[in-house]
């Protein structure tokens, strides 16, 4: 399998396909492969002739308190876990220089995603977001793909990203992958392997409360405050638990409901933590539409 370092050598990669007819899929990822990385390349090998797998934990995506020096990182094992799943494979690894060239520091122009970045993670992760657009545009600057293909797990991450493609008028086709799960429901993350095994086992009341919320969705409660309160309850029968948010949120626009209306799209989400380990889940899902007119109808 193919592993490039340098951008430039990627570009000249990509041009070539490109010029060969070839249809290109980015997957970006920060490596520490697990079942979710897997299902994203799965979906990208089966949307494009050649699939460009980015491995690089970007540092302008985390806060000057979070865990970027601790972040886990197993080149060796990725490269070795995606060269036995198909030839059409390649890696793009660049080292920080390759991604900004004049330094981290130095970097004066990025992403600005406005009040996006407002909102459910964002709200704790100052830059967060312009750091993951940033990098992100600059990925799709190096590999020049077709098609991107992200995980829904990181709802919020998706959301934004899909509205920088929109507003830049970038050529490149969003693709969403569905959050992959453990058989107890906890999303698979690279940052699973940070919890203890109490942790571990304790954290499946993650998948709960998004689920527990969506279910209500589901059965007609339109309250978010009720909606955060169930959430919060199924997150409590764990002490460990230490909740940062629990919130739903319209899911074009991320902006926060009172109330949702029928048939609206939403988002309901939590980020949590147990020790210094921060997980995240959440689940897209419509409100019901309106019986109500309906219903008159056939009285009448
Ligand atoms: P990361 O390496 O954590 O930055 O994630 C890279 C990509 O994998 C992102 O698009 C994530 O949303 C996606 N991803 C991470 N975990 C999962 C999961 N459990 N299911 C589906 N996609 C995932």
């Amino acid at each position: 399998m193919k592993i490039i370092t340098s951008v430039r050598k990627m570009q000249a990669w990509a041009d070539q396909r490109r010029s060969e007819g070839r249809c290109i899929a980015l997957v970006p990822t920060m490596g520490a492969l697990h079942a979710g990385h897997d299902a994203l390349v799965r979906t990208a090998l089966s949307s494009a002739d050649d699939v460009v797998v980015s491995i690089f934990v970007n540092p302008t995506q985390f806060g000057p308190q979070e865990d970027f020096n601790a972040y886990p990182r197993y080149l060796d094992e990725d490269v070795e876990i995606l060269g036995k799943l198909s030839s059409r494979l390649t890696v793009f690894a660049p080292g920080v220089g390759e991604m900004y060239p004049a330094d981290i520091e130095a970097d004066r122009i990025s992403v600005d995603v406005g009040d996006m970045s407002r909102y459910l993670c964002g709200k704790f992760r100052q830059g967060h977001f312009e750091g993951v657009a940033t990098v992100v545009l600059k990925l799709f600057h190096a590999c020049r793909p077709h098609v991107a293909v992200f995980g829904l797990k990181d709802a919020q991450q998706f959301v934004i990203l899909s509205r920088l493609v929109r507003d830049m008028l970038l050529d490149v086709r969003m693709v969403g992958v569905p959050t992959v799960r453990a058989a107890d429901g906890l999303a698979f993350s690279s940052r699973n392997a940070c919890l203890s095994p109490g942790q571990r086992k304790a954290a499946v009341v993650v998948s709960q409360a998004v689920h527990g919320a969506e279910e209500a969705i589901k059965e007609g409660e339109q309250r978010s405050e009720a909606l955060v309160e169930i959430m919060r309850s199924i997150l409590r029968r764990e002490d460990d638990a230490r909740v940062q948010y629990a919130d739903v949120v319209d899911a074009d626009t991320l902006q926060p409901i009172k109330e949702i209306l029928p048939g609206q799209h939403v988002l309901a989400a939590v980020a949590v933590y147990f020790g210094g380990t921060r997980l995240i889940d959440s689940v897209f899902t419509q409100a019901p539409a309106d019986q109500g007119i309906e219903k008159h109808d056939e009285e009448s």
